[in-house]
């Protein structure tokens, strides 16, 4: 079997966030491939200690994966302040015979380096044109515990754990290794955490992780993290605030003085994301919809609404309102032009990720989250059949079938983009629901 079909097999999406069938990214050939190891939210600890704990096994995942789309060049990108990994990492390519093919880059410390846009133009100095996808400047980019389930997968190991960290306003922050499908109540209390309802829970970085509506979900392979907080928290606050909330108060006091437009990390690419402009839509009730298509520039980085707004209003919202109204007529933004060379000022307006932690009120909890080992005993496992982009997975077990730790239980519909989902325990399978399949474990 190749590697697009173990990795196909196993189930492997993209680690980072989004969740896109790694094997679906992998069926193109590309000039380079790009390791994104930034980790640029705030408090998140998952990447930087697995390109420290598994350096070979990453880097020969990215390798195995990169000769597959033929790459001329591998480049993993990791902040130049961890130093120890940096030099480990350069060290583990040099022992493996690899730097001629492979490079380890530094990036600043800057939010959101790991934007994948962004990465793009910091490792090779493209810019991925608007409303496209890095392949189309030659760069294919996975994130480090993908290239990690790459590694896995070549020797057919599904994915049915994923890294996250816990941190925020609690006493041990940590990261730790946790069964897919592991109820959130569940991972809190074997943590430490009796107490899990009284935070306010983030799914995901304090960026742009959303907050959870109470902790009775459970993990995907796509979490990355948990950040706790106290429910009068600044950045619960803010996340509280619904679209039509942001709208309608954004709708009052946007003031134009740009700072939005000014430090948005796409704006500063050269693509033409204006939220200024989209605000002013909003106030003026204008129809122009050139104005309003380029809400579909934004990829929600969070920066104009939590960090760059002086007035503390809702940019990102407001283009994810327009976003869905546009969605719902079927437009699509059309690019005006094909090369797009970075703003001349962009050196200037970085945001520093310091600064910003400042801004969101995180610089107290902004401490390591040590990967400990904890042998998790949950008593069932919810396992999602929609933990990526593309169809849901289709279950293929049955009502009280015992299943295998490791096991396929929901496979790829016909010729659909998606990922097959797997076991992560042995046990029973005691509900199939519309969303996921539930399984006791034992
Ligand atoms: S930064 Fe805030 S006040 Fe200024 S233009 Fe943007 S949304 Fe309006
Ligand atoms: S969230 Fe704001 S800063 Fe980020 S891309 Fe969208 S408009 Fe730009």
């Amino acid at each position: 079997m190749d590697l697009l079909n173990r990795v196909k097999d196993a189930g492997v999406i993209g680690a980072g966030g989004a969740g896109f069938p790694t094997h679906a990214k992998l069926a193109a050939k590309a000039e380079y491939i790009l390791l994104n190891g930034a980790e640029c939210e705030p408090l998140l600890r998952v990447d930087q200690q697995l390109m420290a704990e598994f350096s070979e096994e990453i880097i020969k995942g990215l390798e195995a994966a990169g000769q597959y789309i033929e790459a001329r060049k591998a480049v993993i990108g990791i902040k130049g302040k961890h130093k120890a990994i940096v030099k480990l990492l350069r060290e583990k390519i040099t022992a493996l015979g690899l730097e001629d093919y492979m490079e380890v880059m530094e990036l600043r410390d800057i939010y959101p380096a790991g934007d994948e846009q962004v990465l793009v133009y910091e490792l090779t100095k493209r810019v991925v044109p608007e409303a496209s996808i890095p392949l189309k400047v030659g760069c294919v980019v996975i994130n480090s515990e993908t290239a990690l389930n790459i590694f896995n997968a070549l020797s057919g190991k599904p994915v049915t754990e994923t890294y996250l960290t816990l941190a925020g306003d609690i006493p041990n922050r940590l990261t730790v290794k946790v069964p897919v499908g592991m109820p959130i109540r569940e991972l809190l209390r074997q943590c430490g955490l009796e107490n899990g309802d009284d935070y306010a829970v983030i799914d995901g970085g304090p960026m742009m992780g959303s907050l959870l509506d109470g902790i009775d979900g459970y993990v995907t392979k796509k979490s990355k993290g948990f950040i706790l907080l106290k429910k009068d928290h600044f950045l619960i606050r803010k996340k509280s605030v619904n679209i039509n909330q942001g709208r309608v108060i954004s709708k009052t006091a946007c003031e134009q003085c740009r700072m939005c437009t000014d430090l948005c990390p796409r704006y500063l690419l050269g693509h033409d994301m204006q939220p200024h402009k989209v605000m002013r839509a909003l106030s003026y009730d204008l129809k122009d919809l050139k104005e309003l298509q380029i809400a579909q520039l934004c990829c929600e980085c969070n920066a104009c609404e939590l960090f760059s707004c002086p007035a503390n209003l809702h940019p990102k919202t407001v283009n994810i309102f327009y976003k869905q109204k546009l969605a719902e007529q079927g437009i699509r933004y059309q690019p005006t032009q094909v090369e797009f060379q970075p703003r001349s000022a962009r050196e200037y307006r970085l945001i520093p990720s310091k600064r910003l932690v400042a801004k969101i009120g995180l610089t107290l909890f902004d401490k390591p989250a040590p990967l400990t080992t904890i042998q998790f005993k949950p008593e069932y496992l919810e396992i999602g059949l929609r933990q990526h982009i593309g169809a849901p997975s289709q279950p293929i077990v049955n009502l009280g079938q015992h299943v295998e730790a490791g096991q396929m239980i929901g496979k790829i519909p016909e010729n659909s983009l998606g990922a097959p989902v797997h076991a992560s325990m042995a046990g029973t399978v005691v509900e199939i629901k519309d969303n996921s399949i539930v399984v006791k474990v034992g």
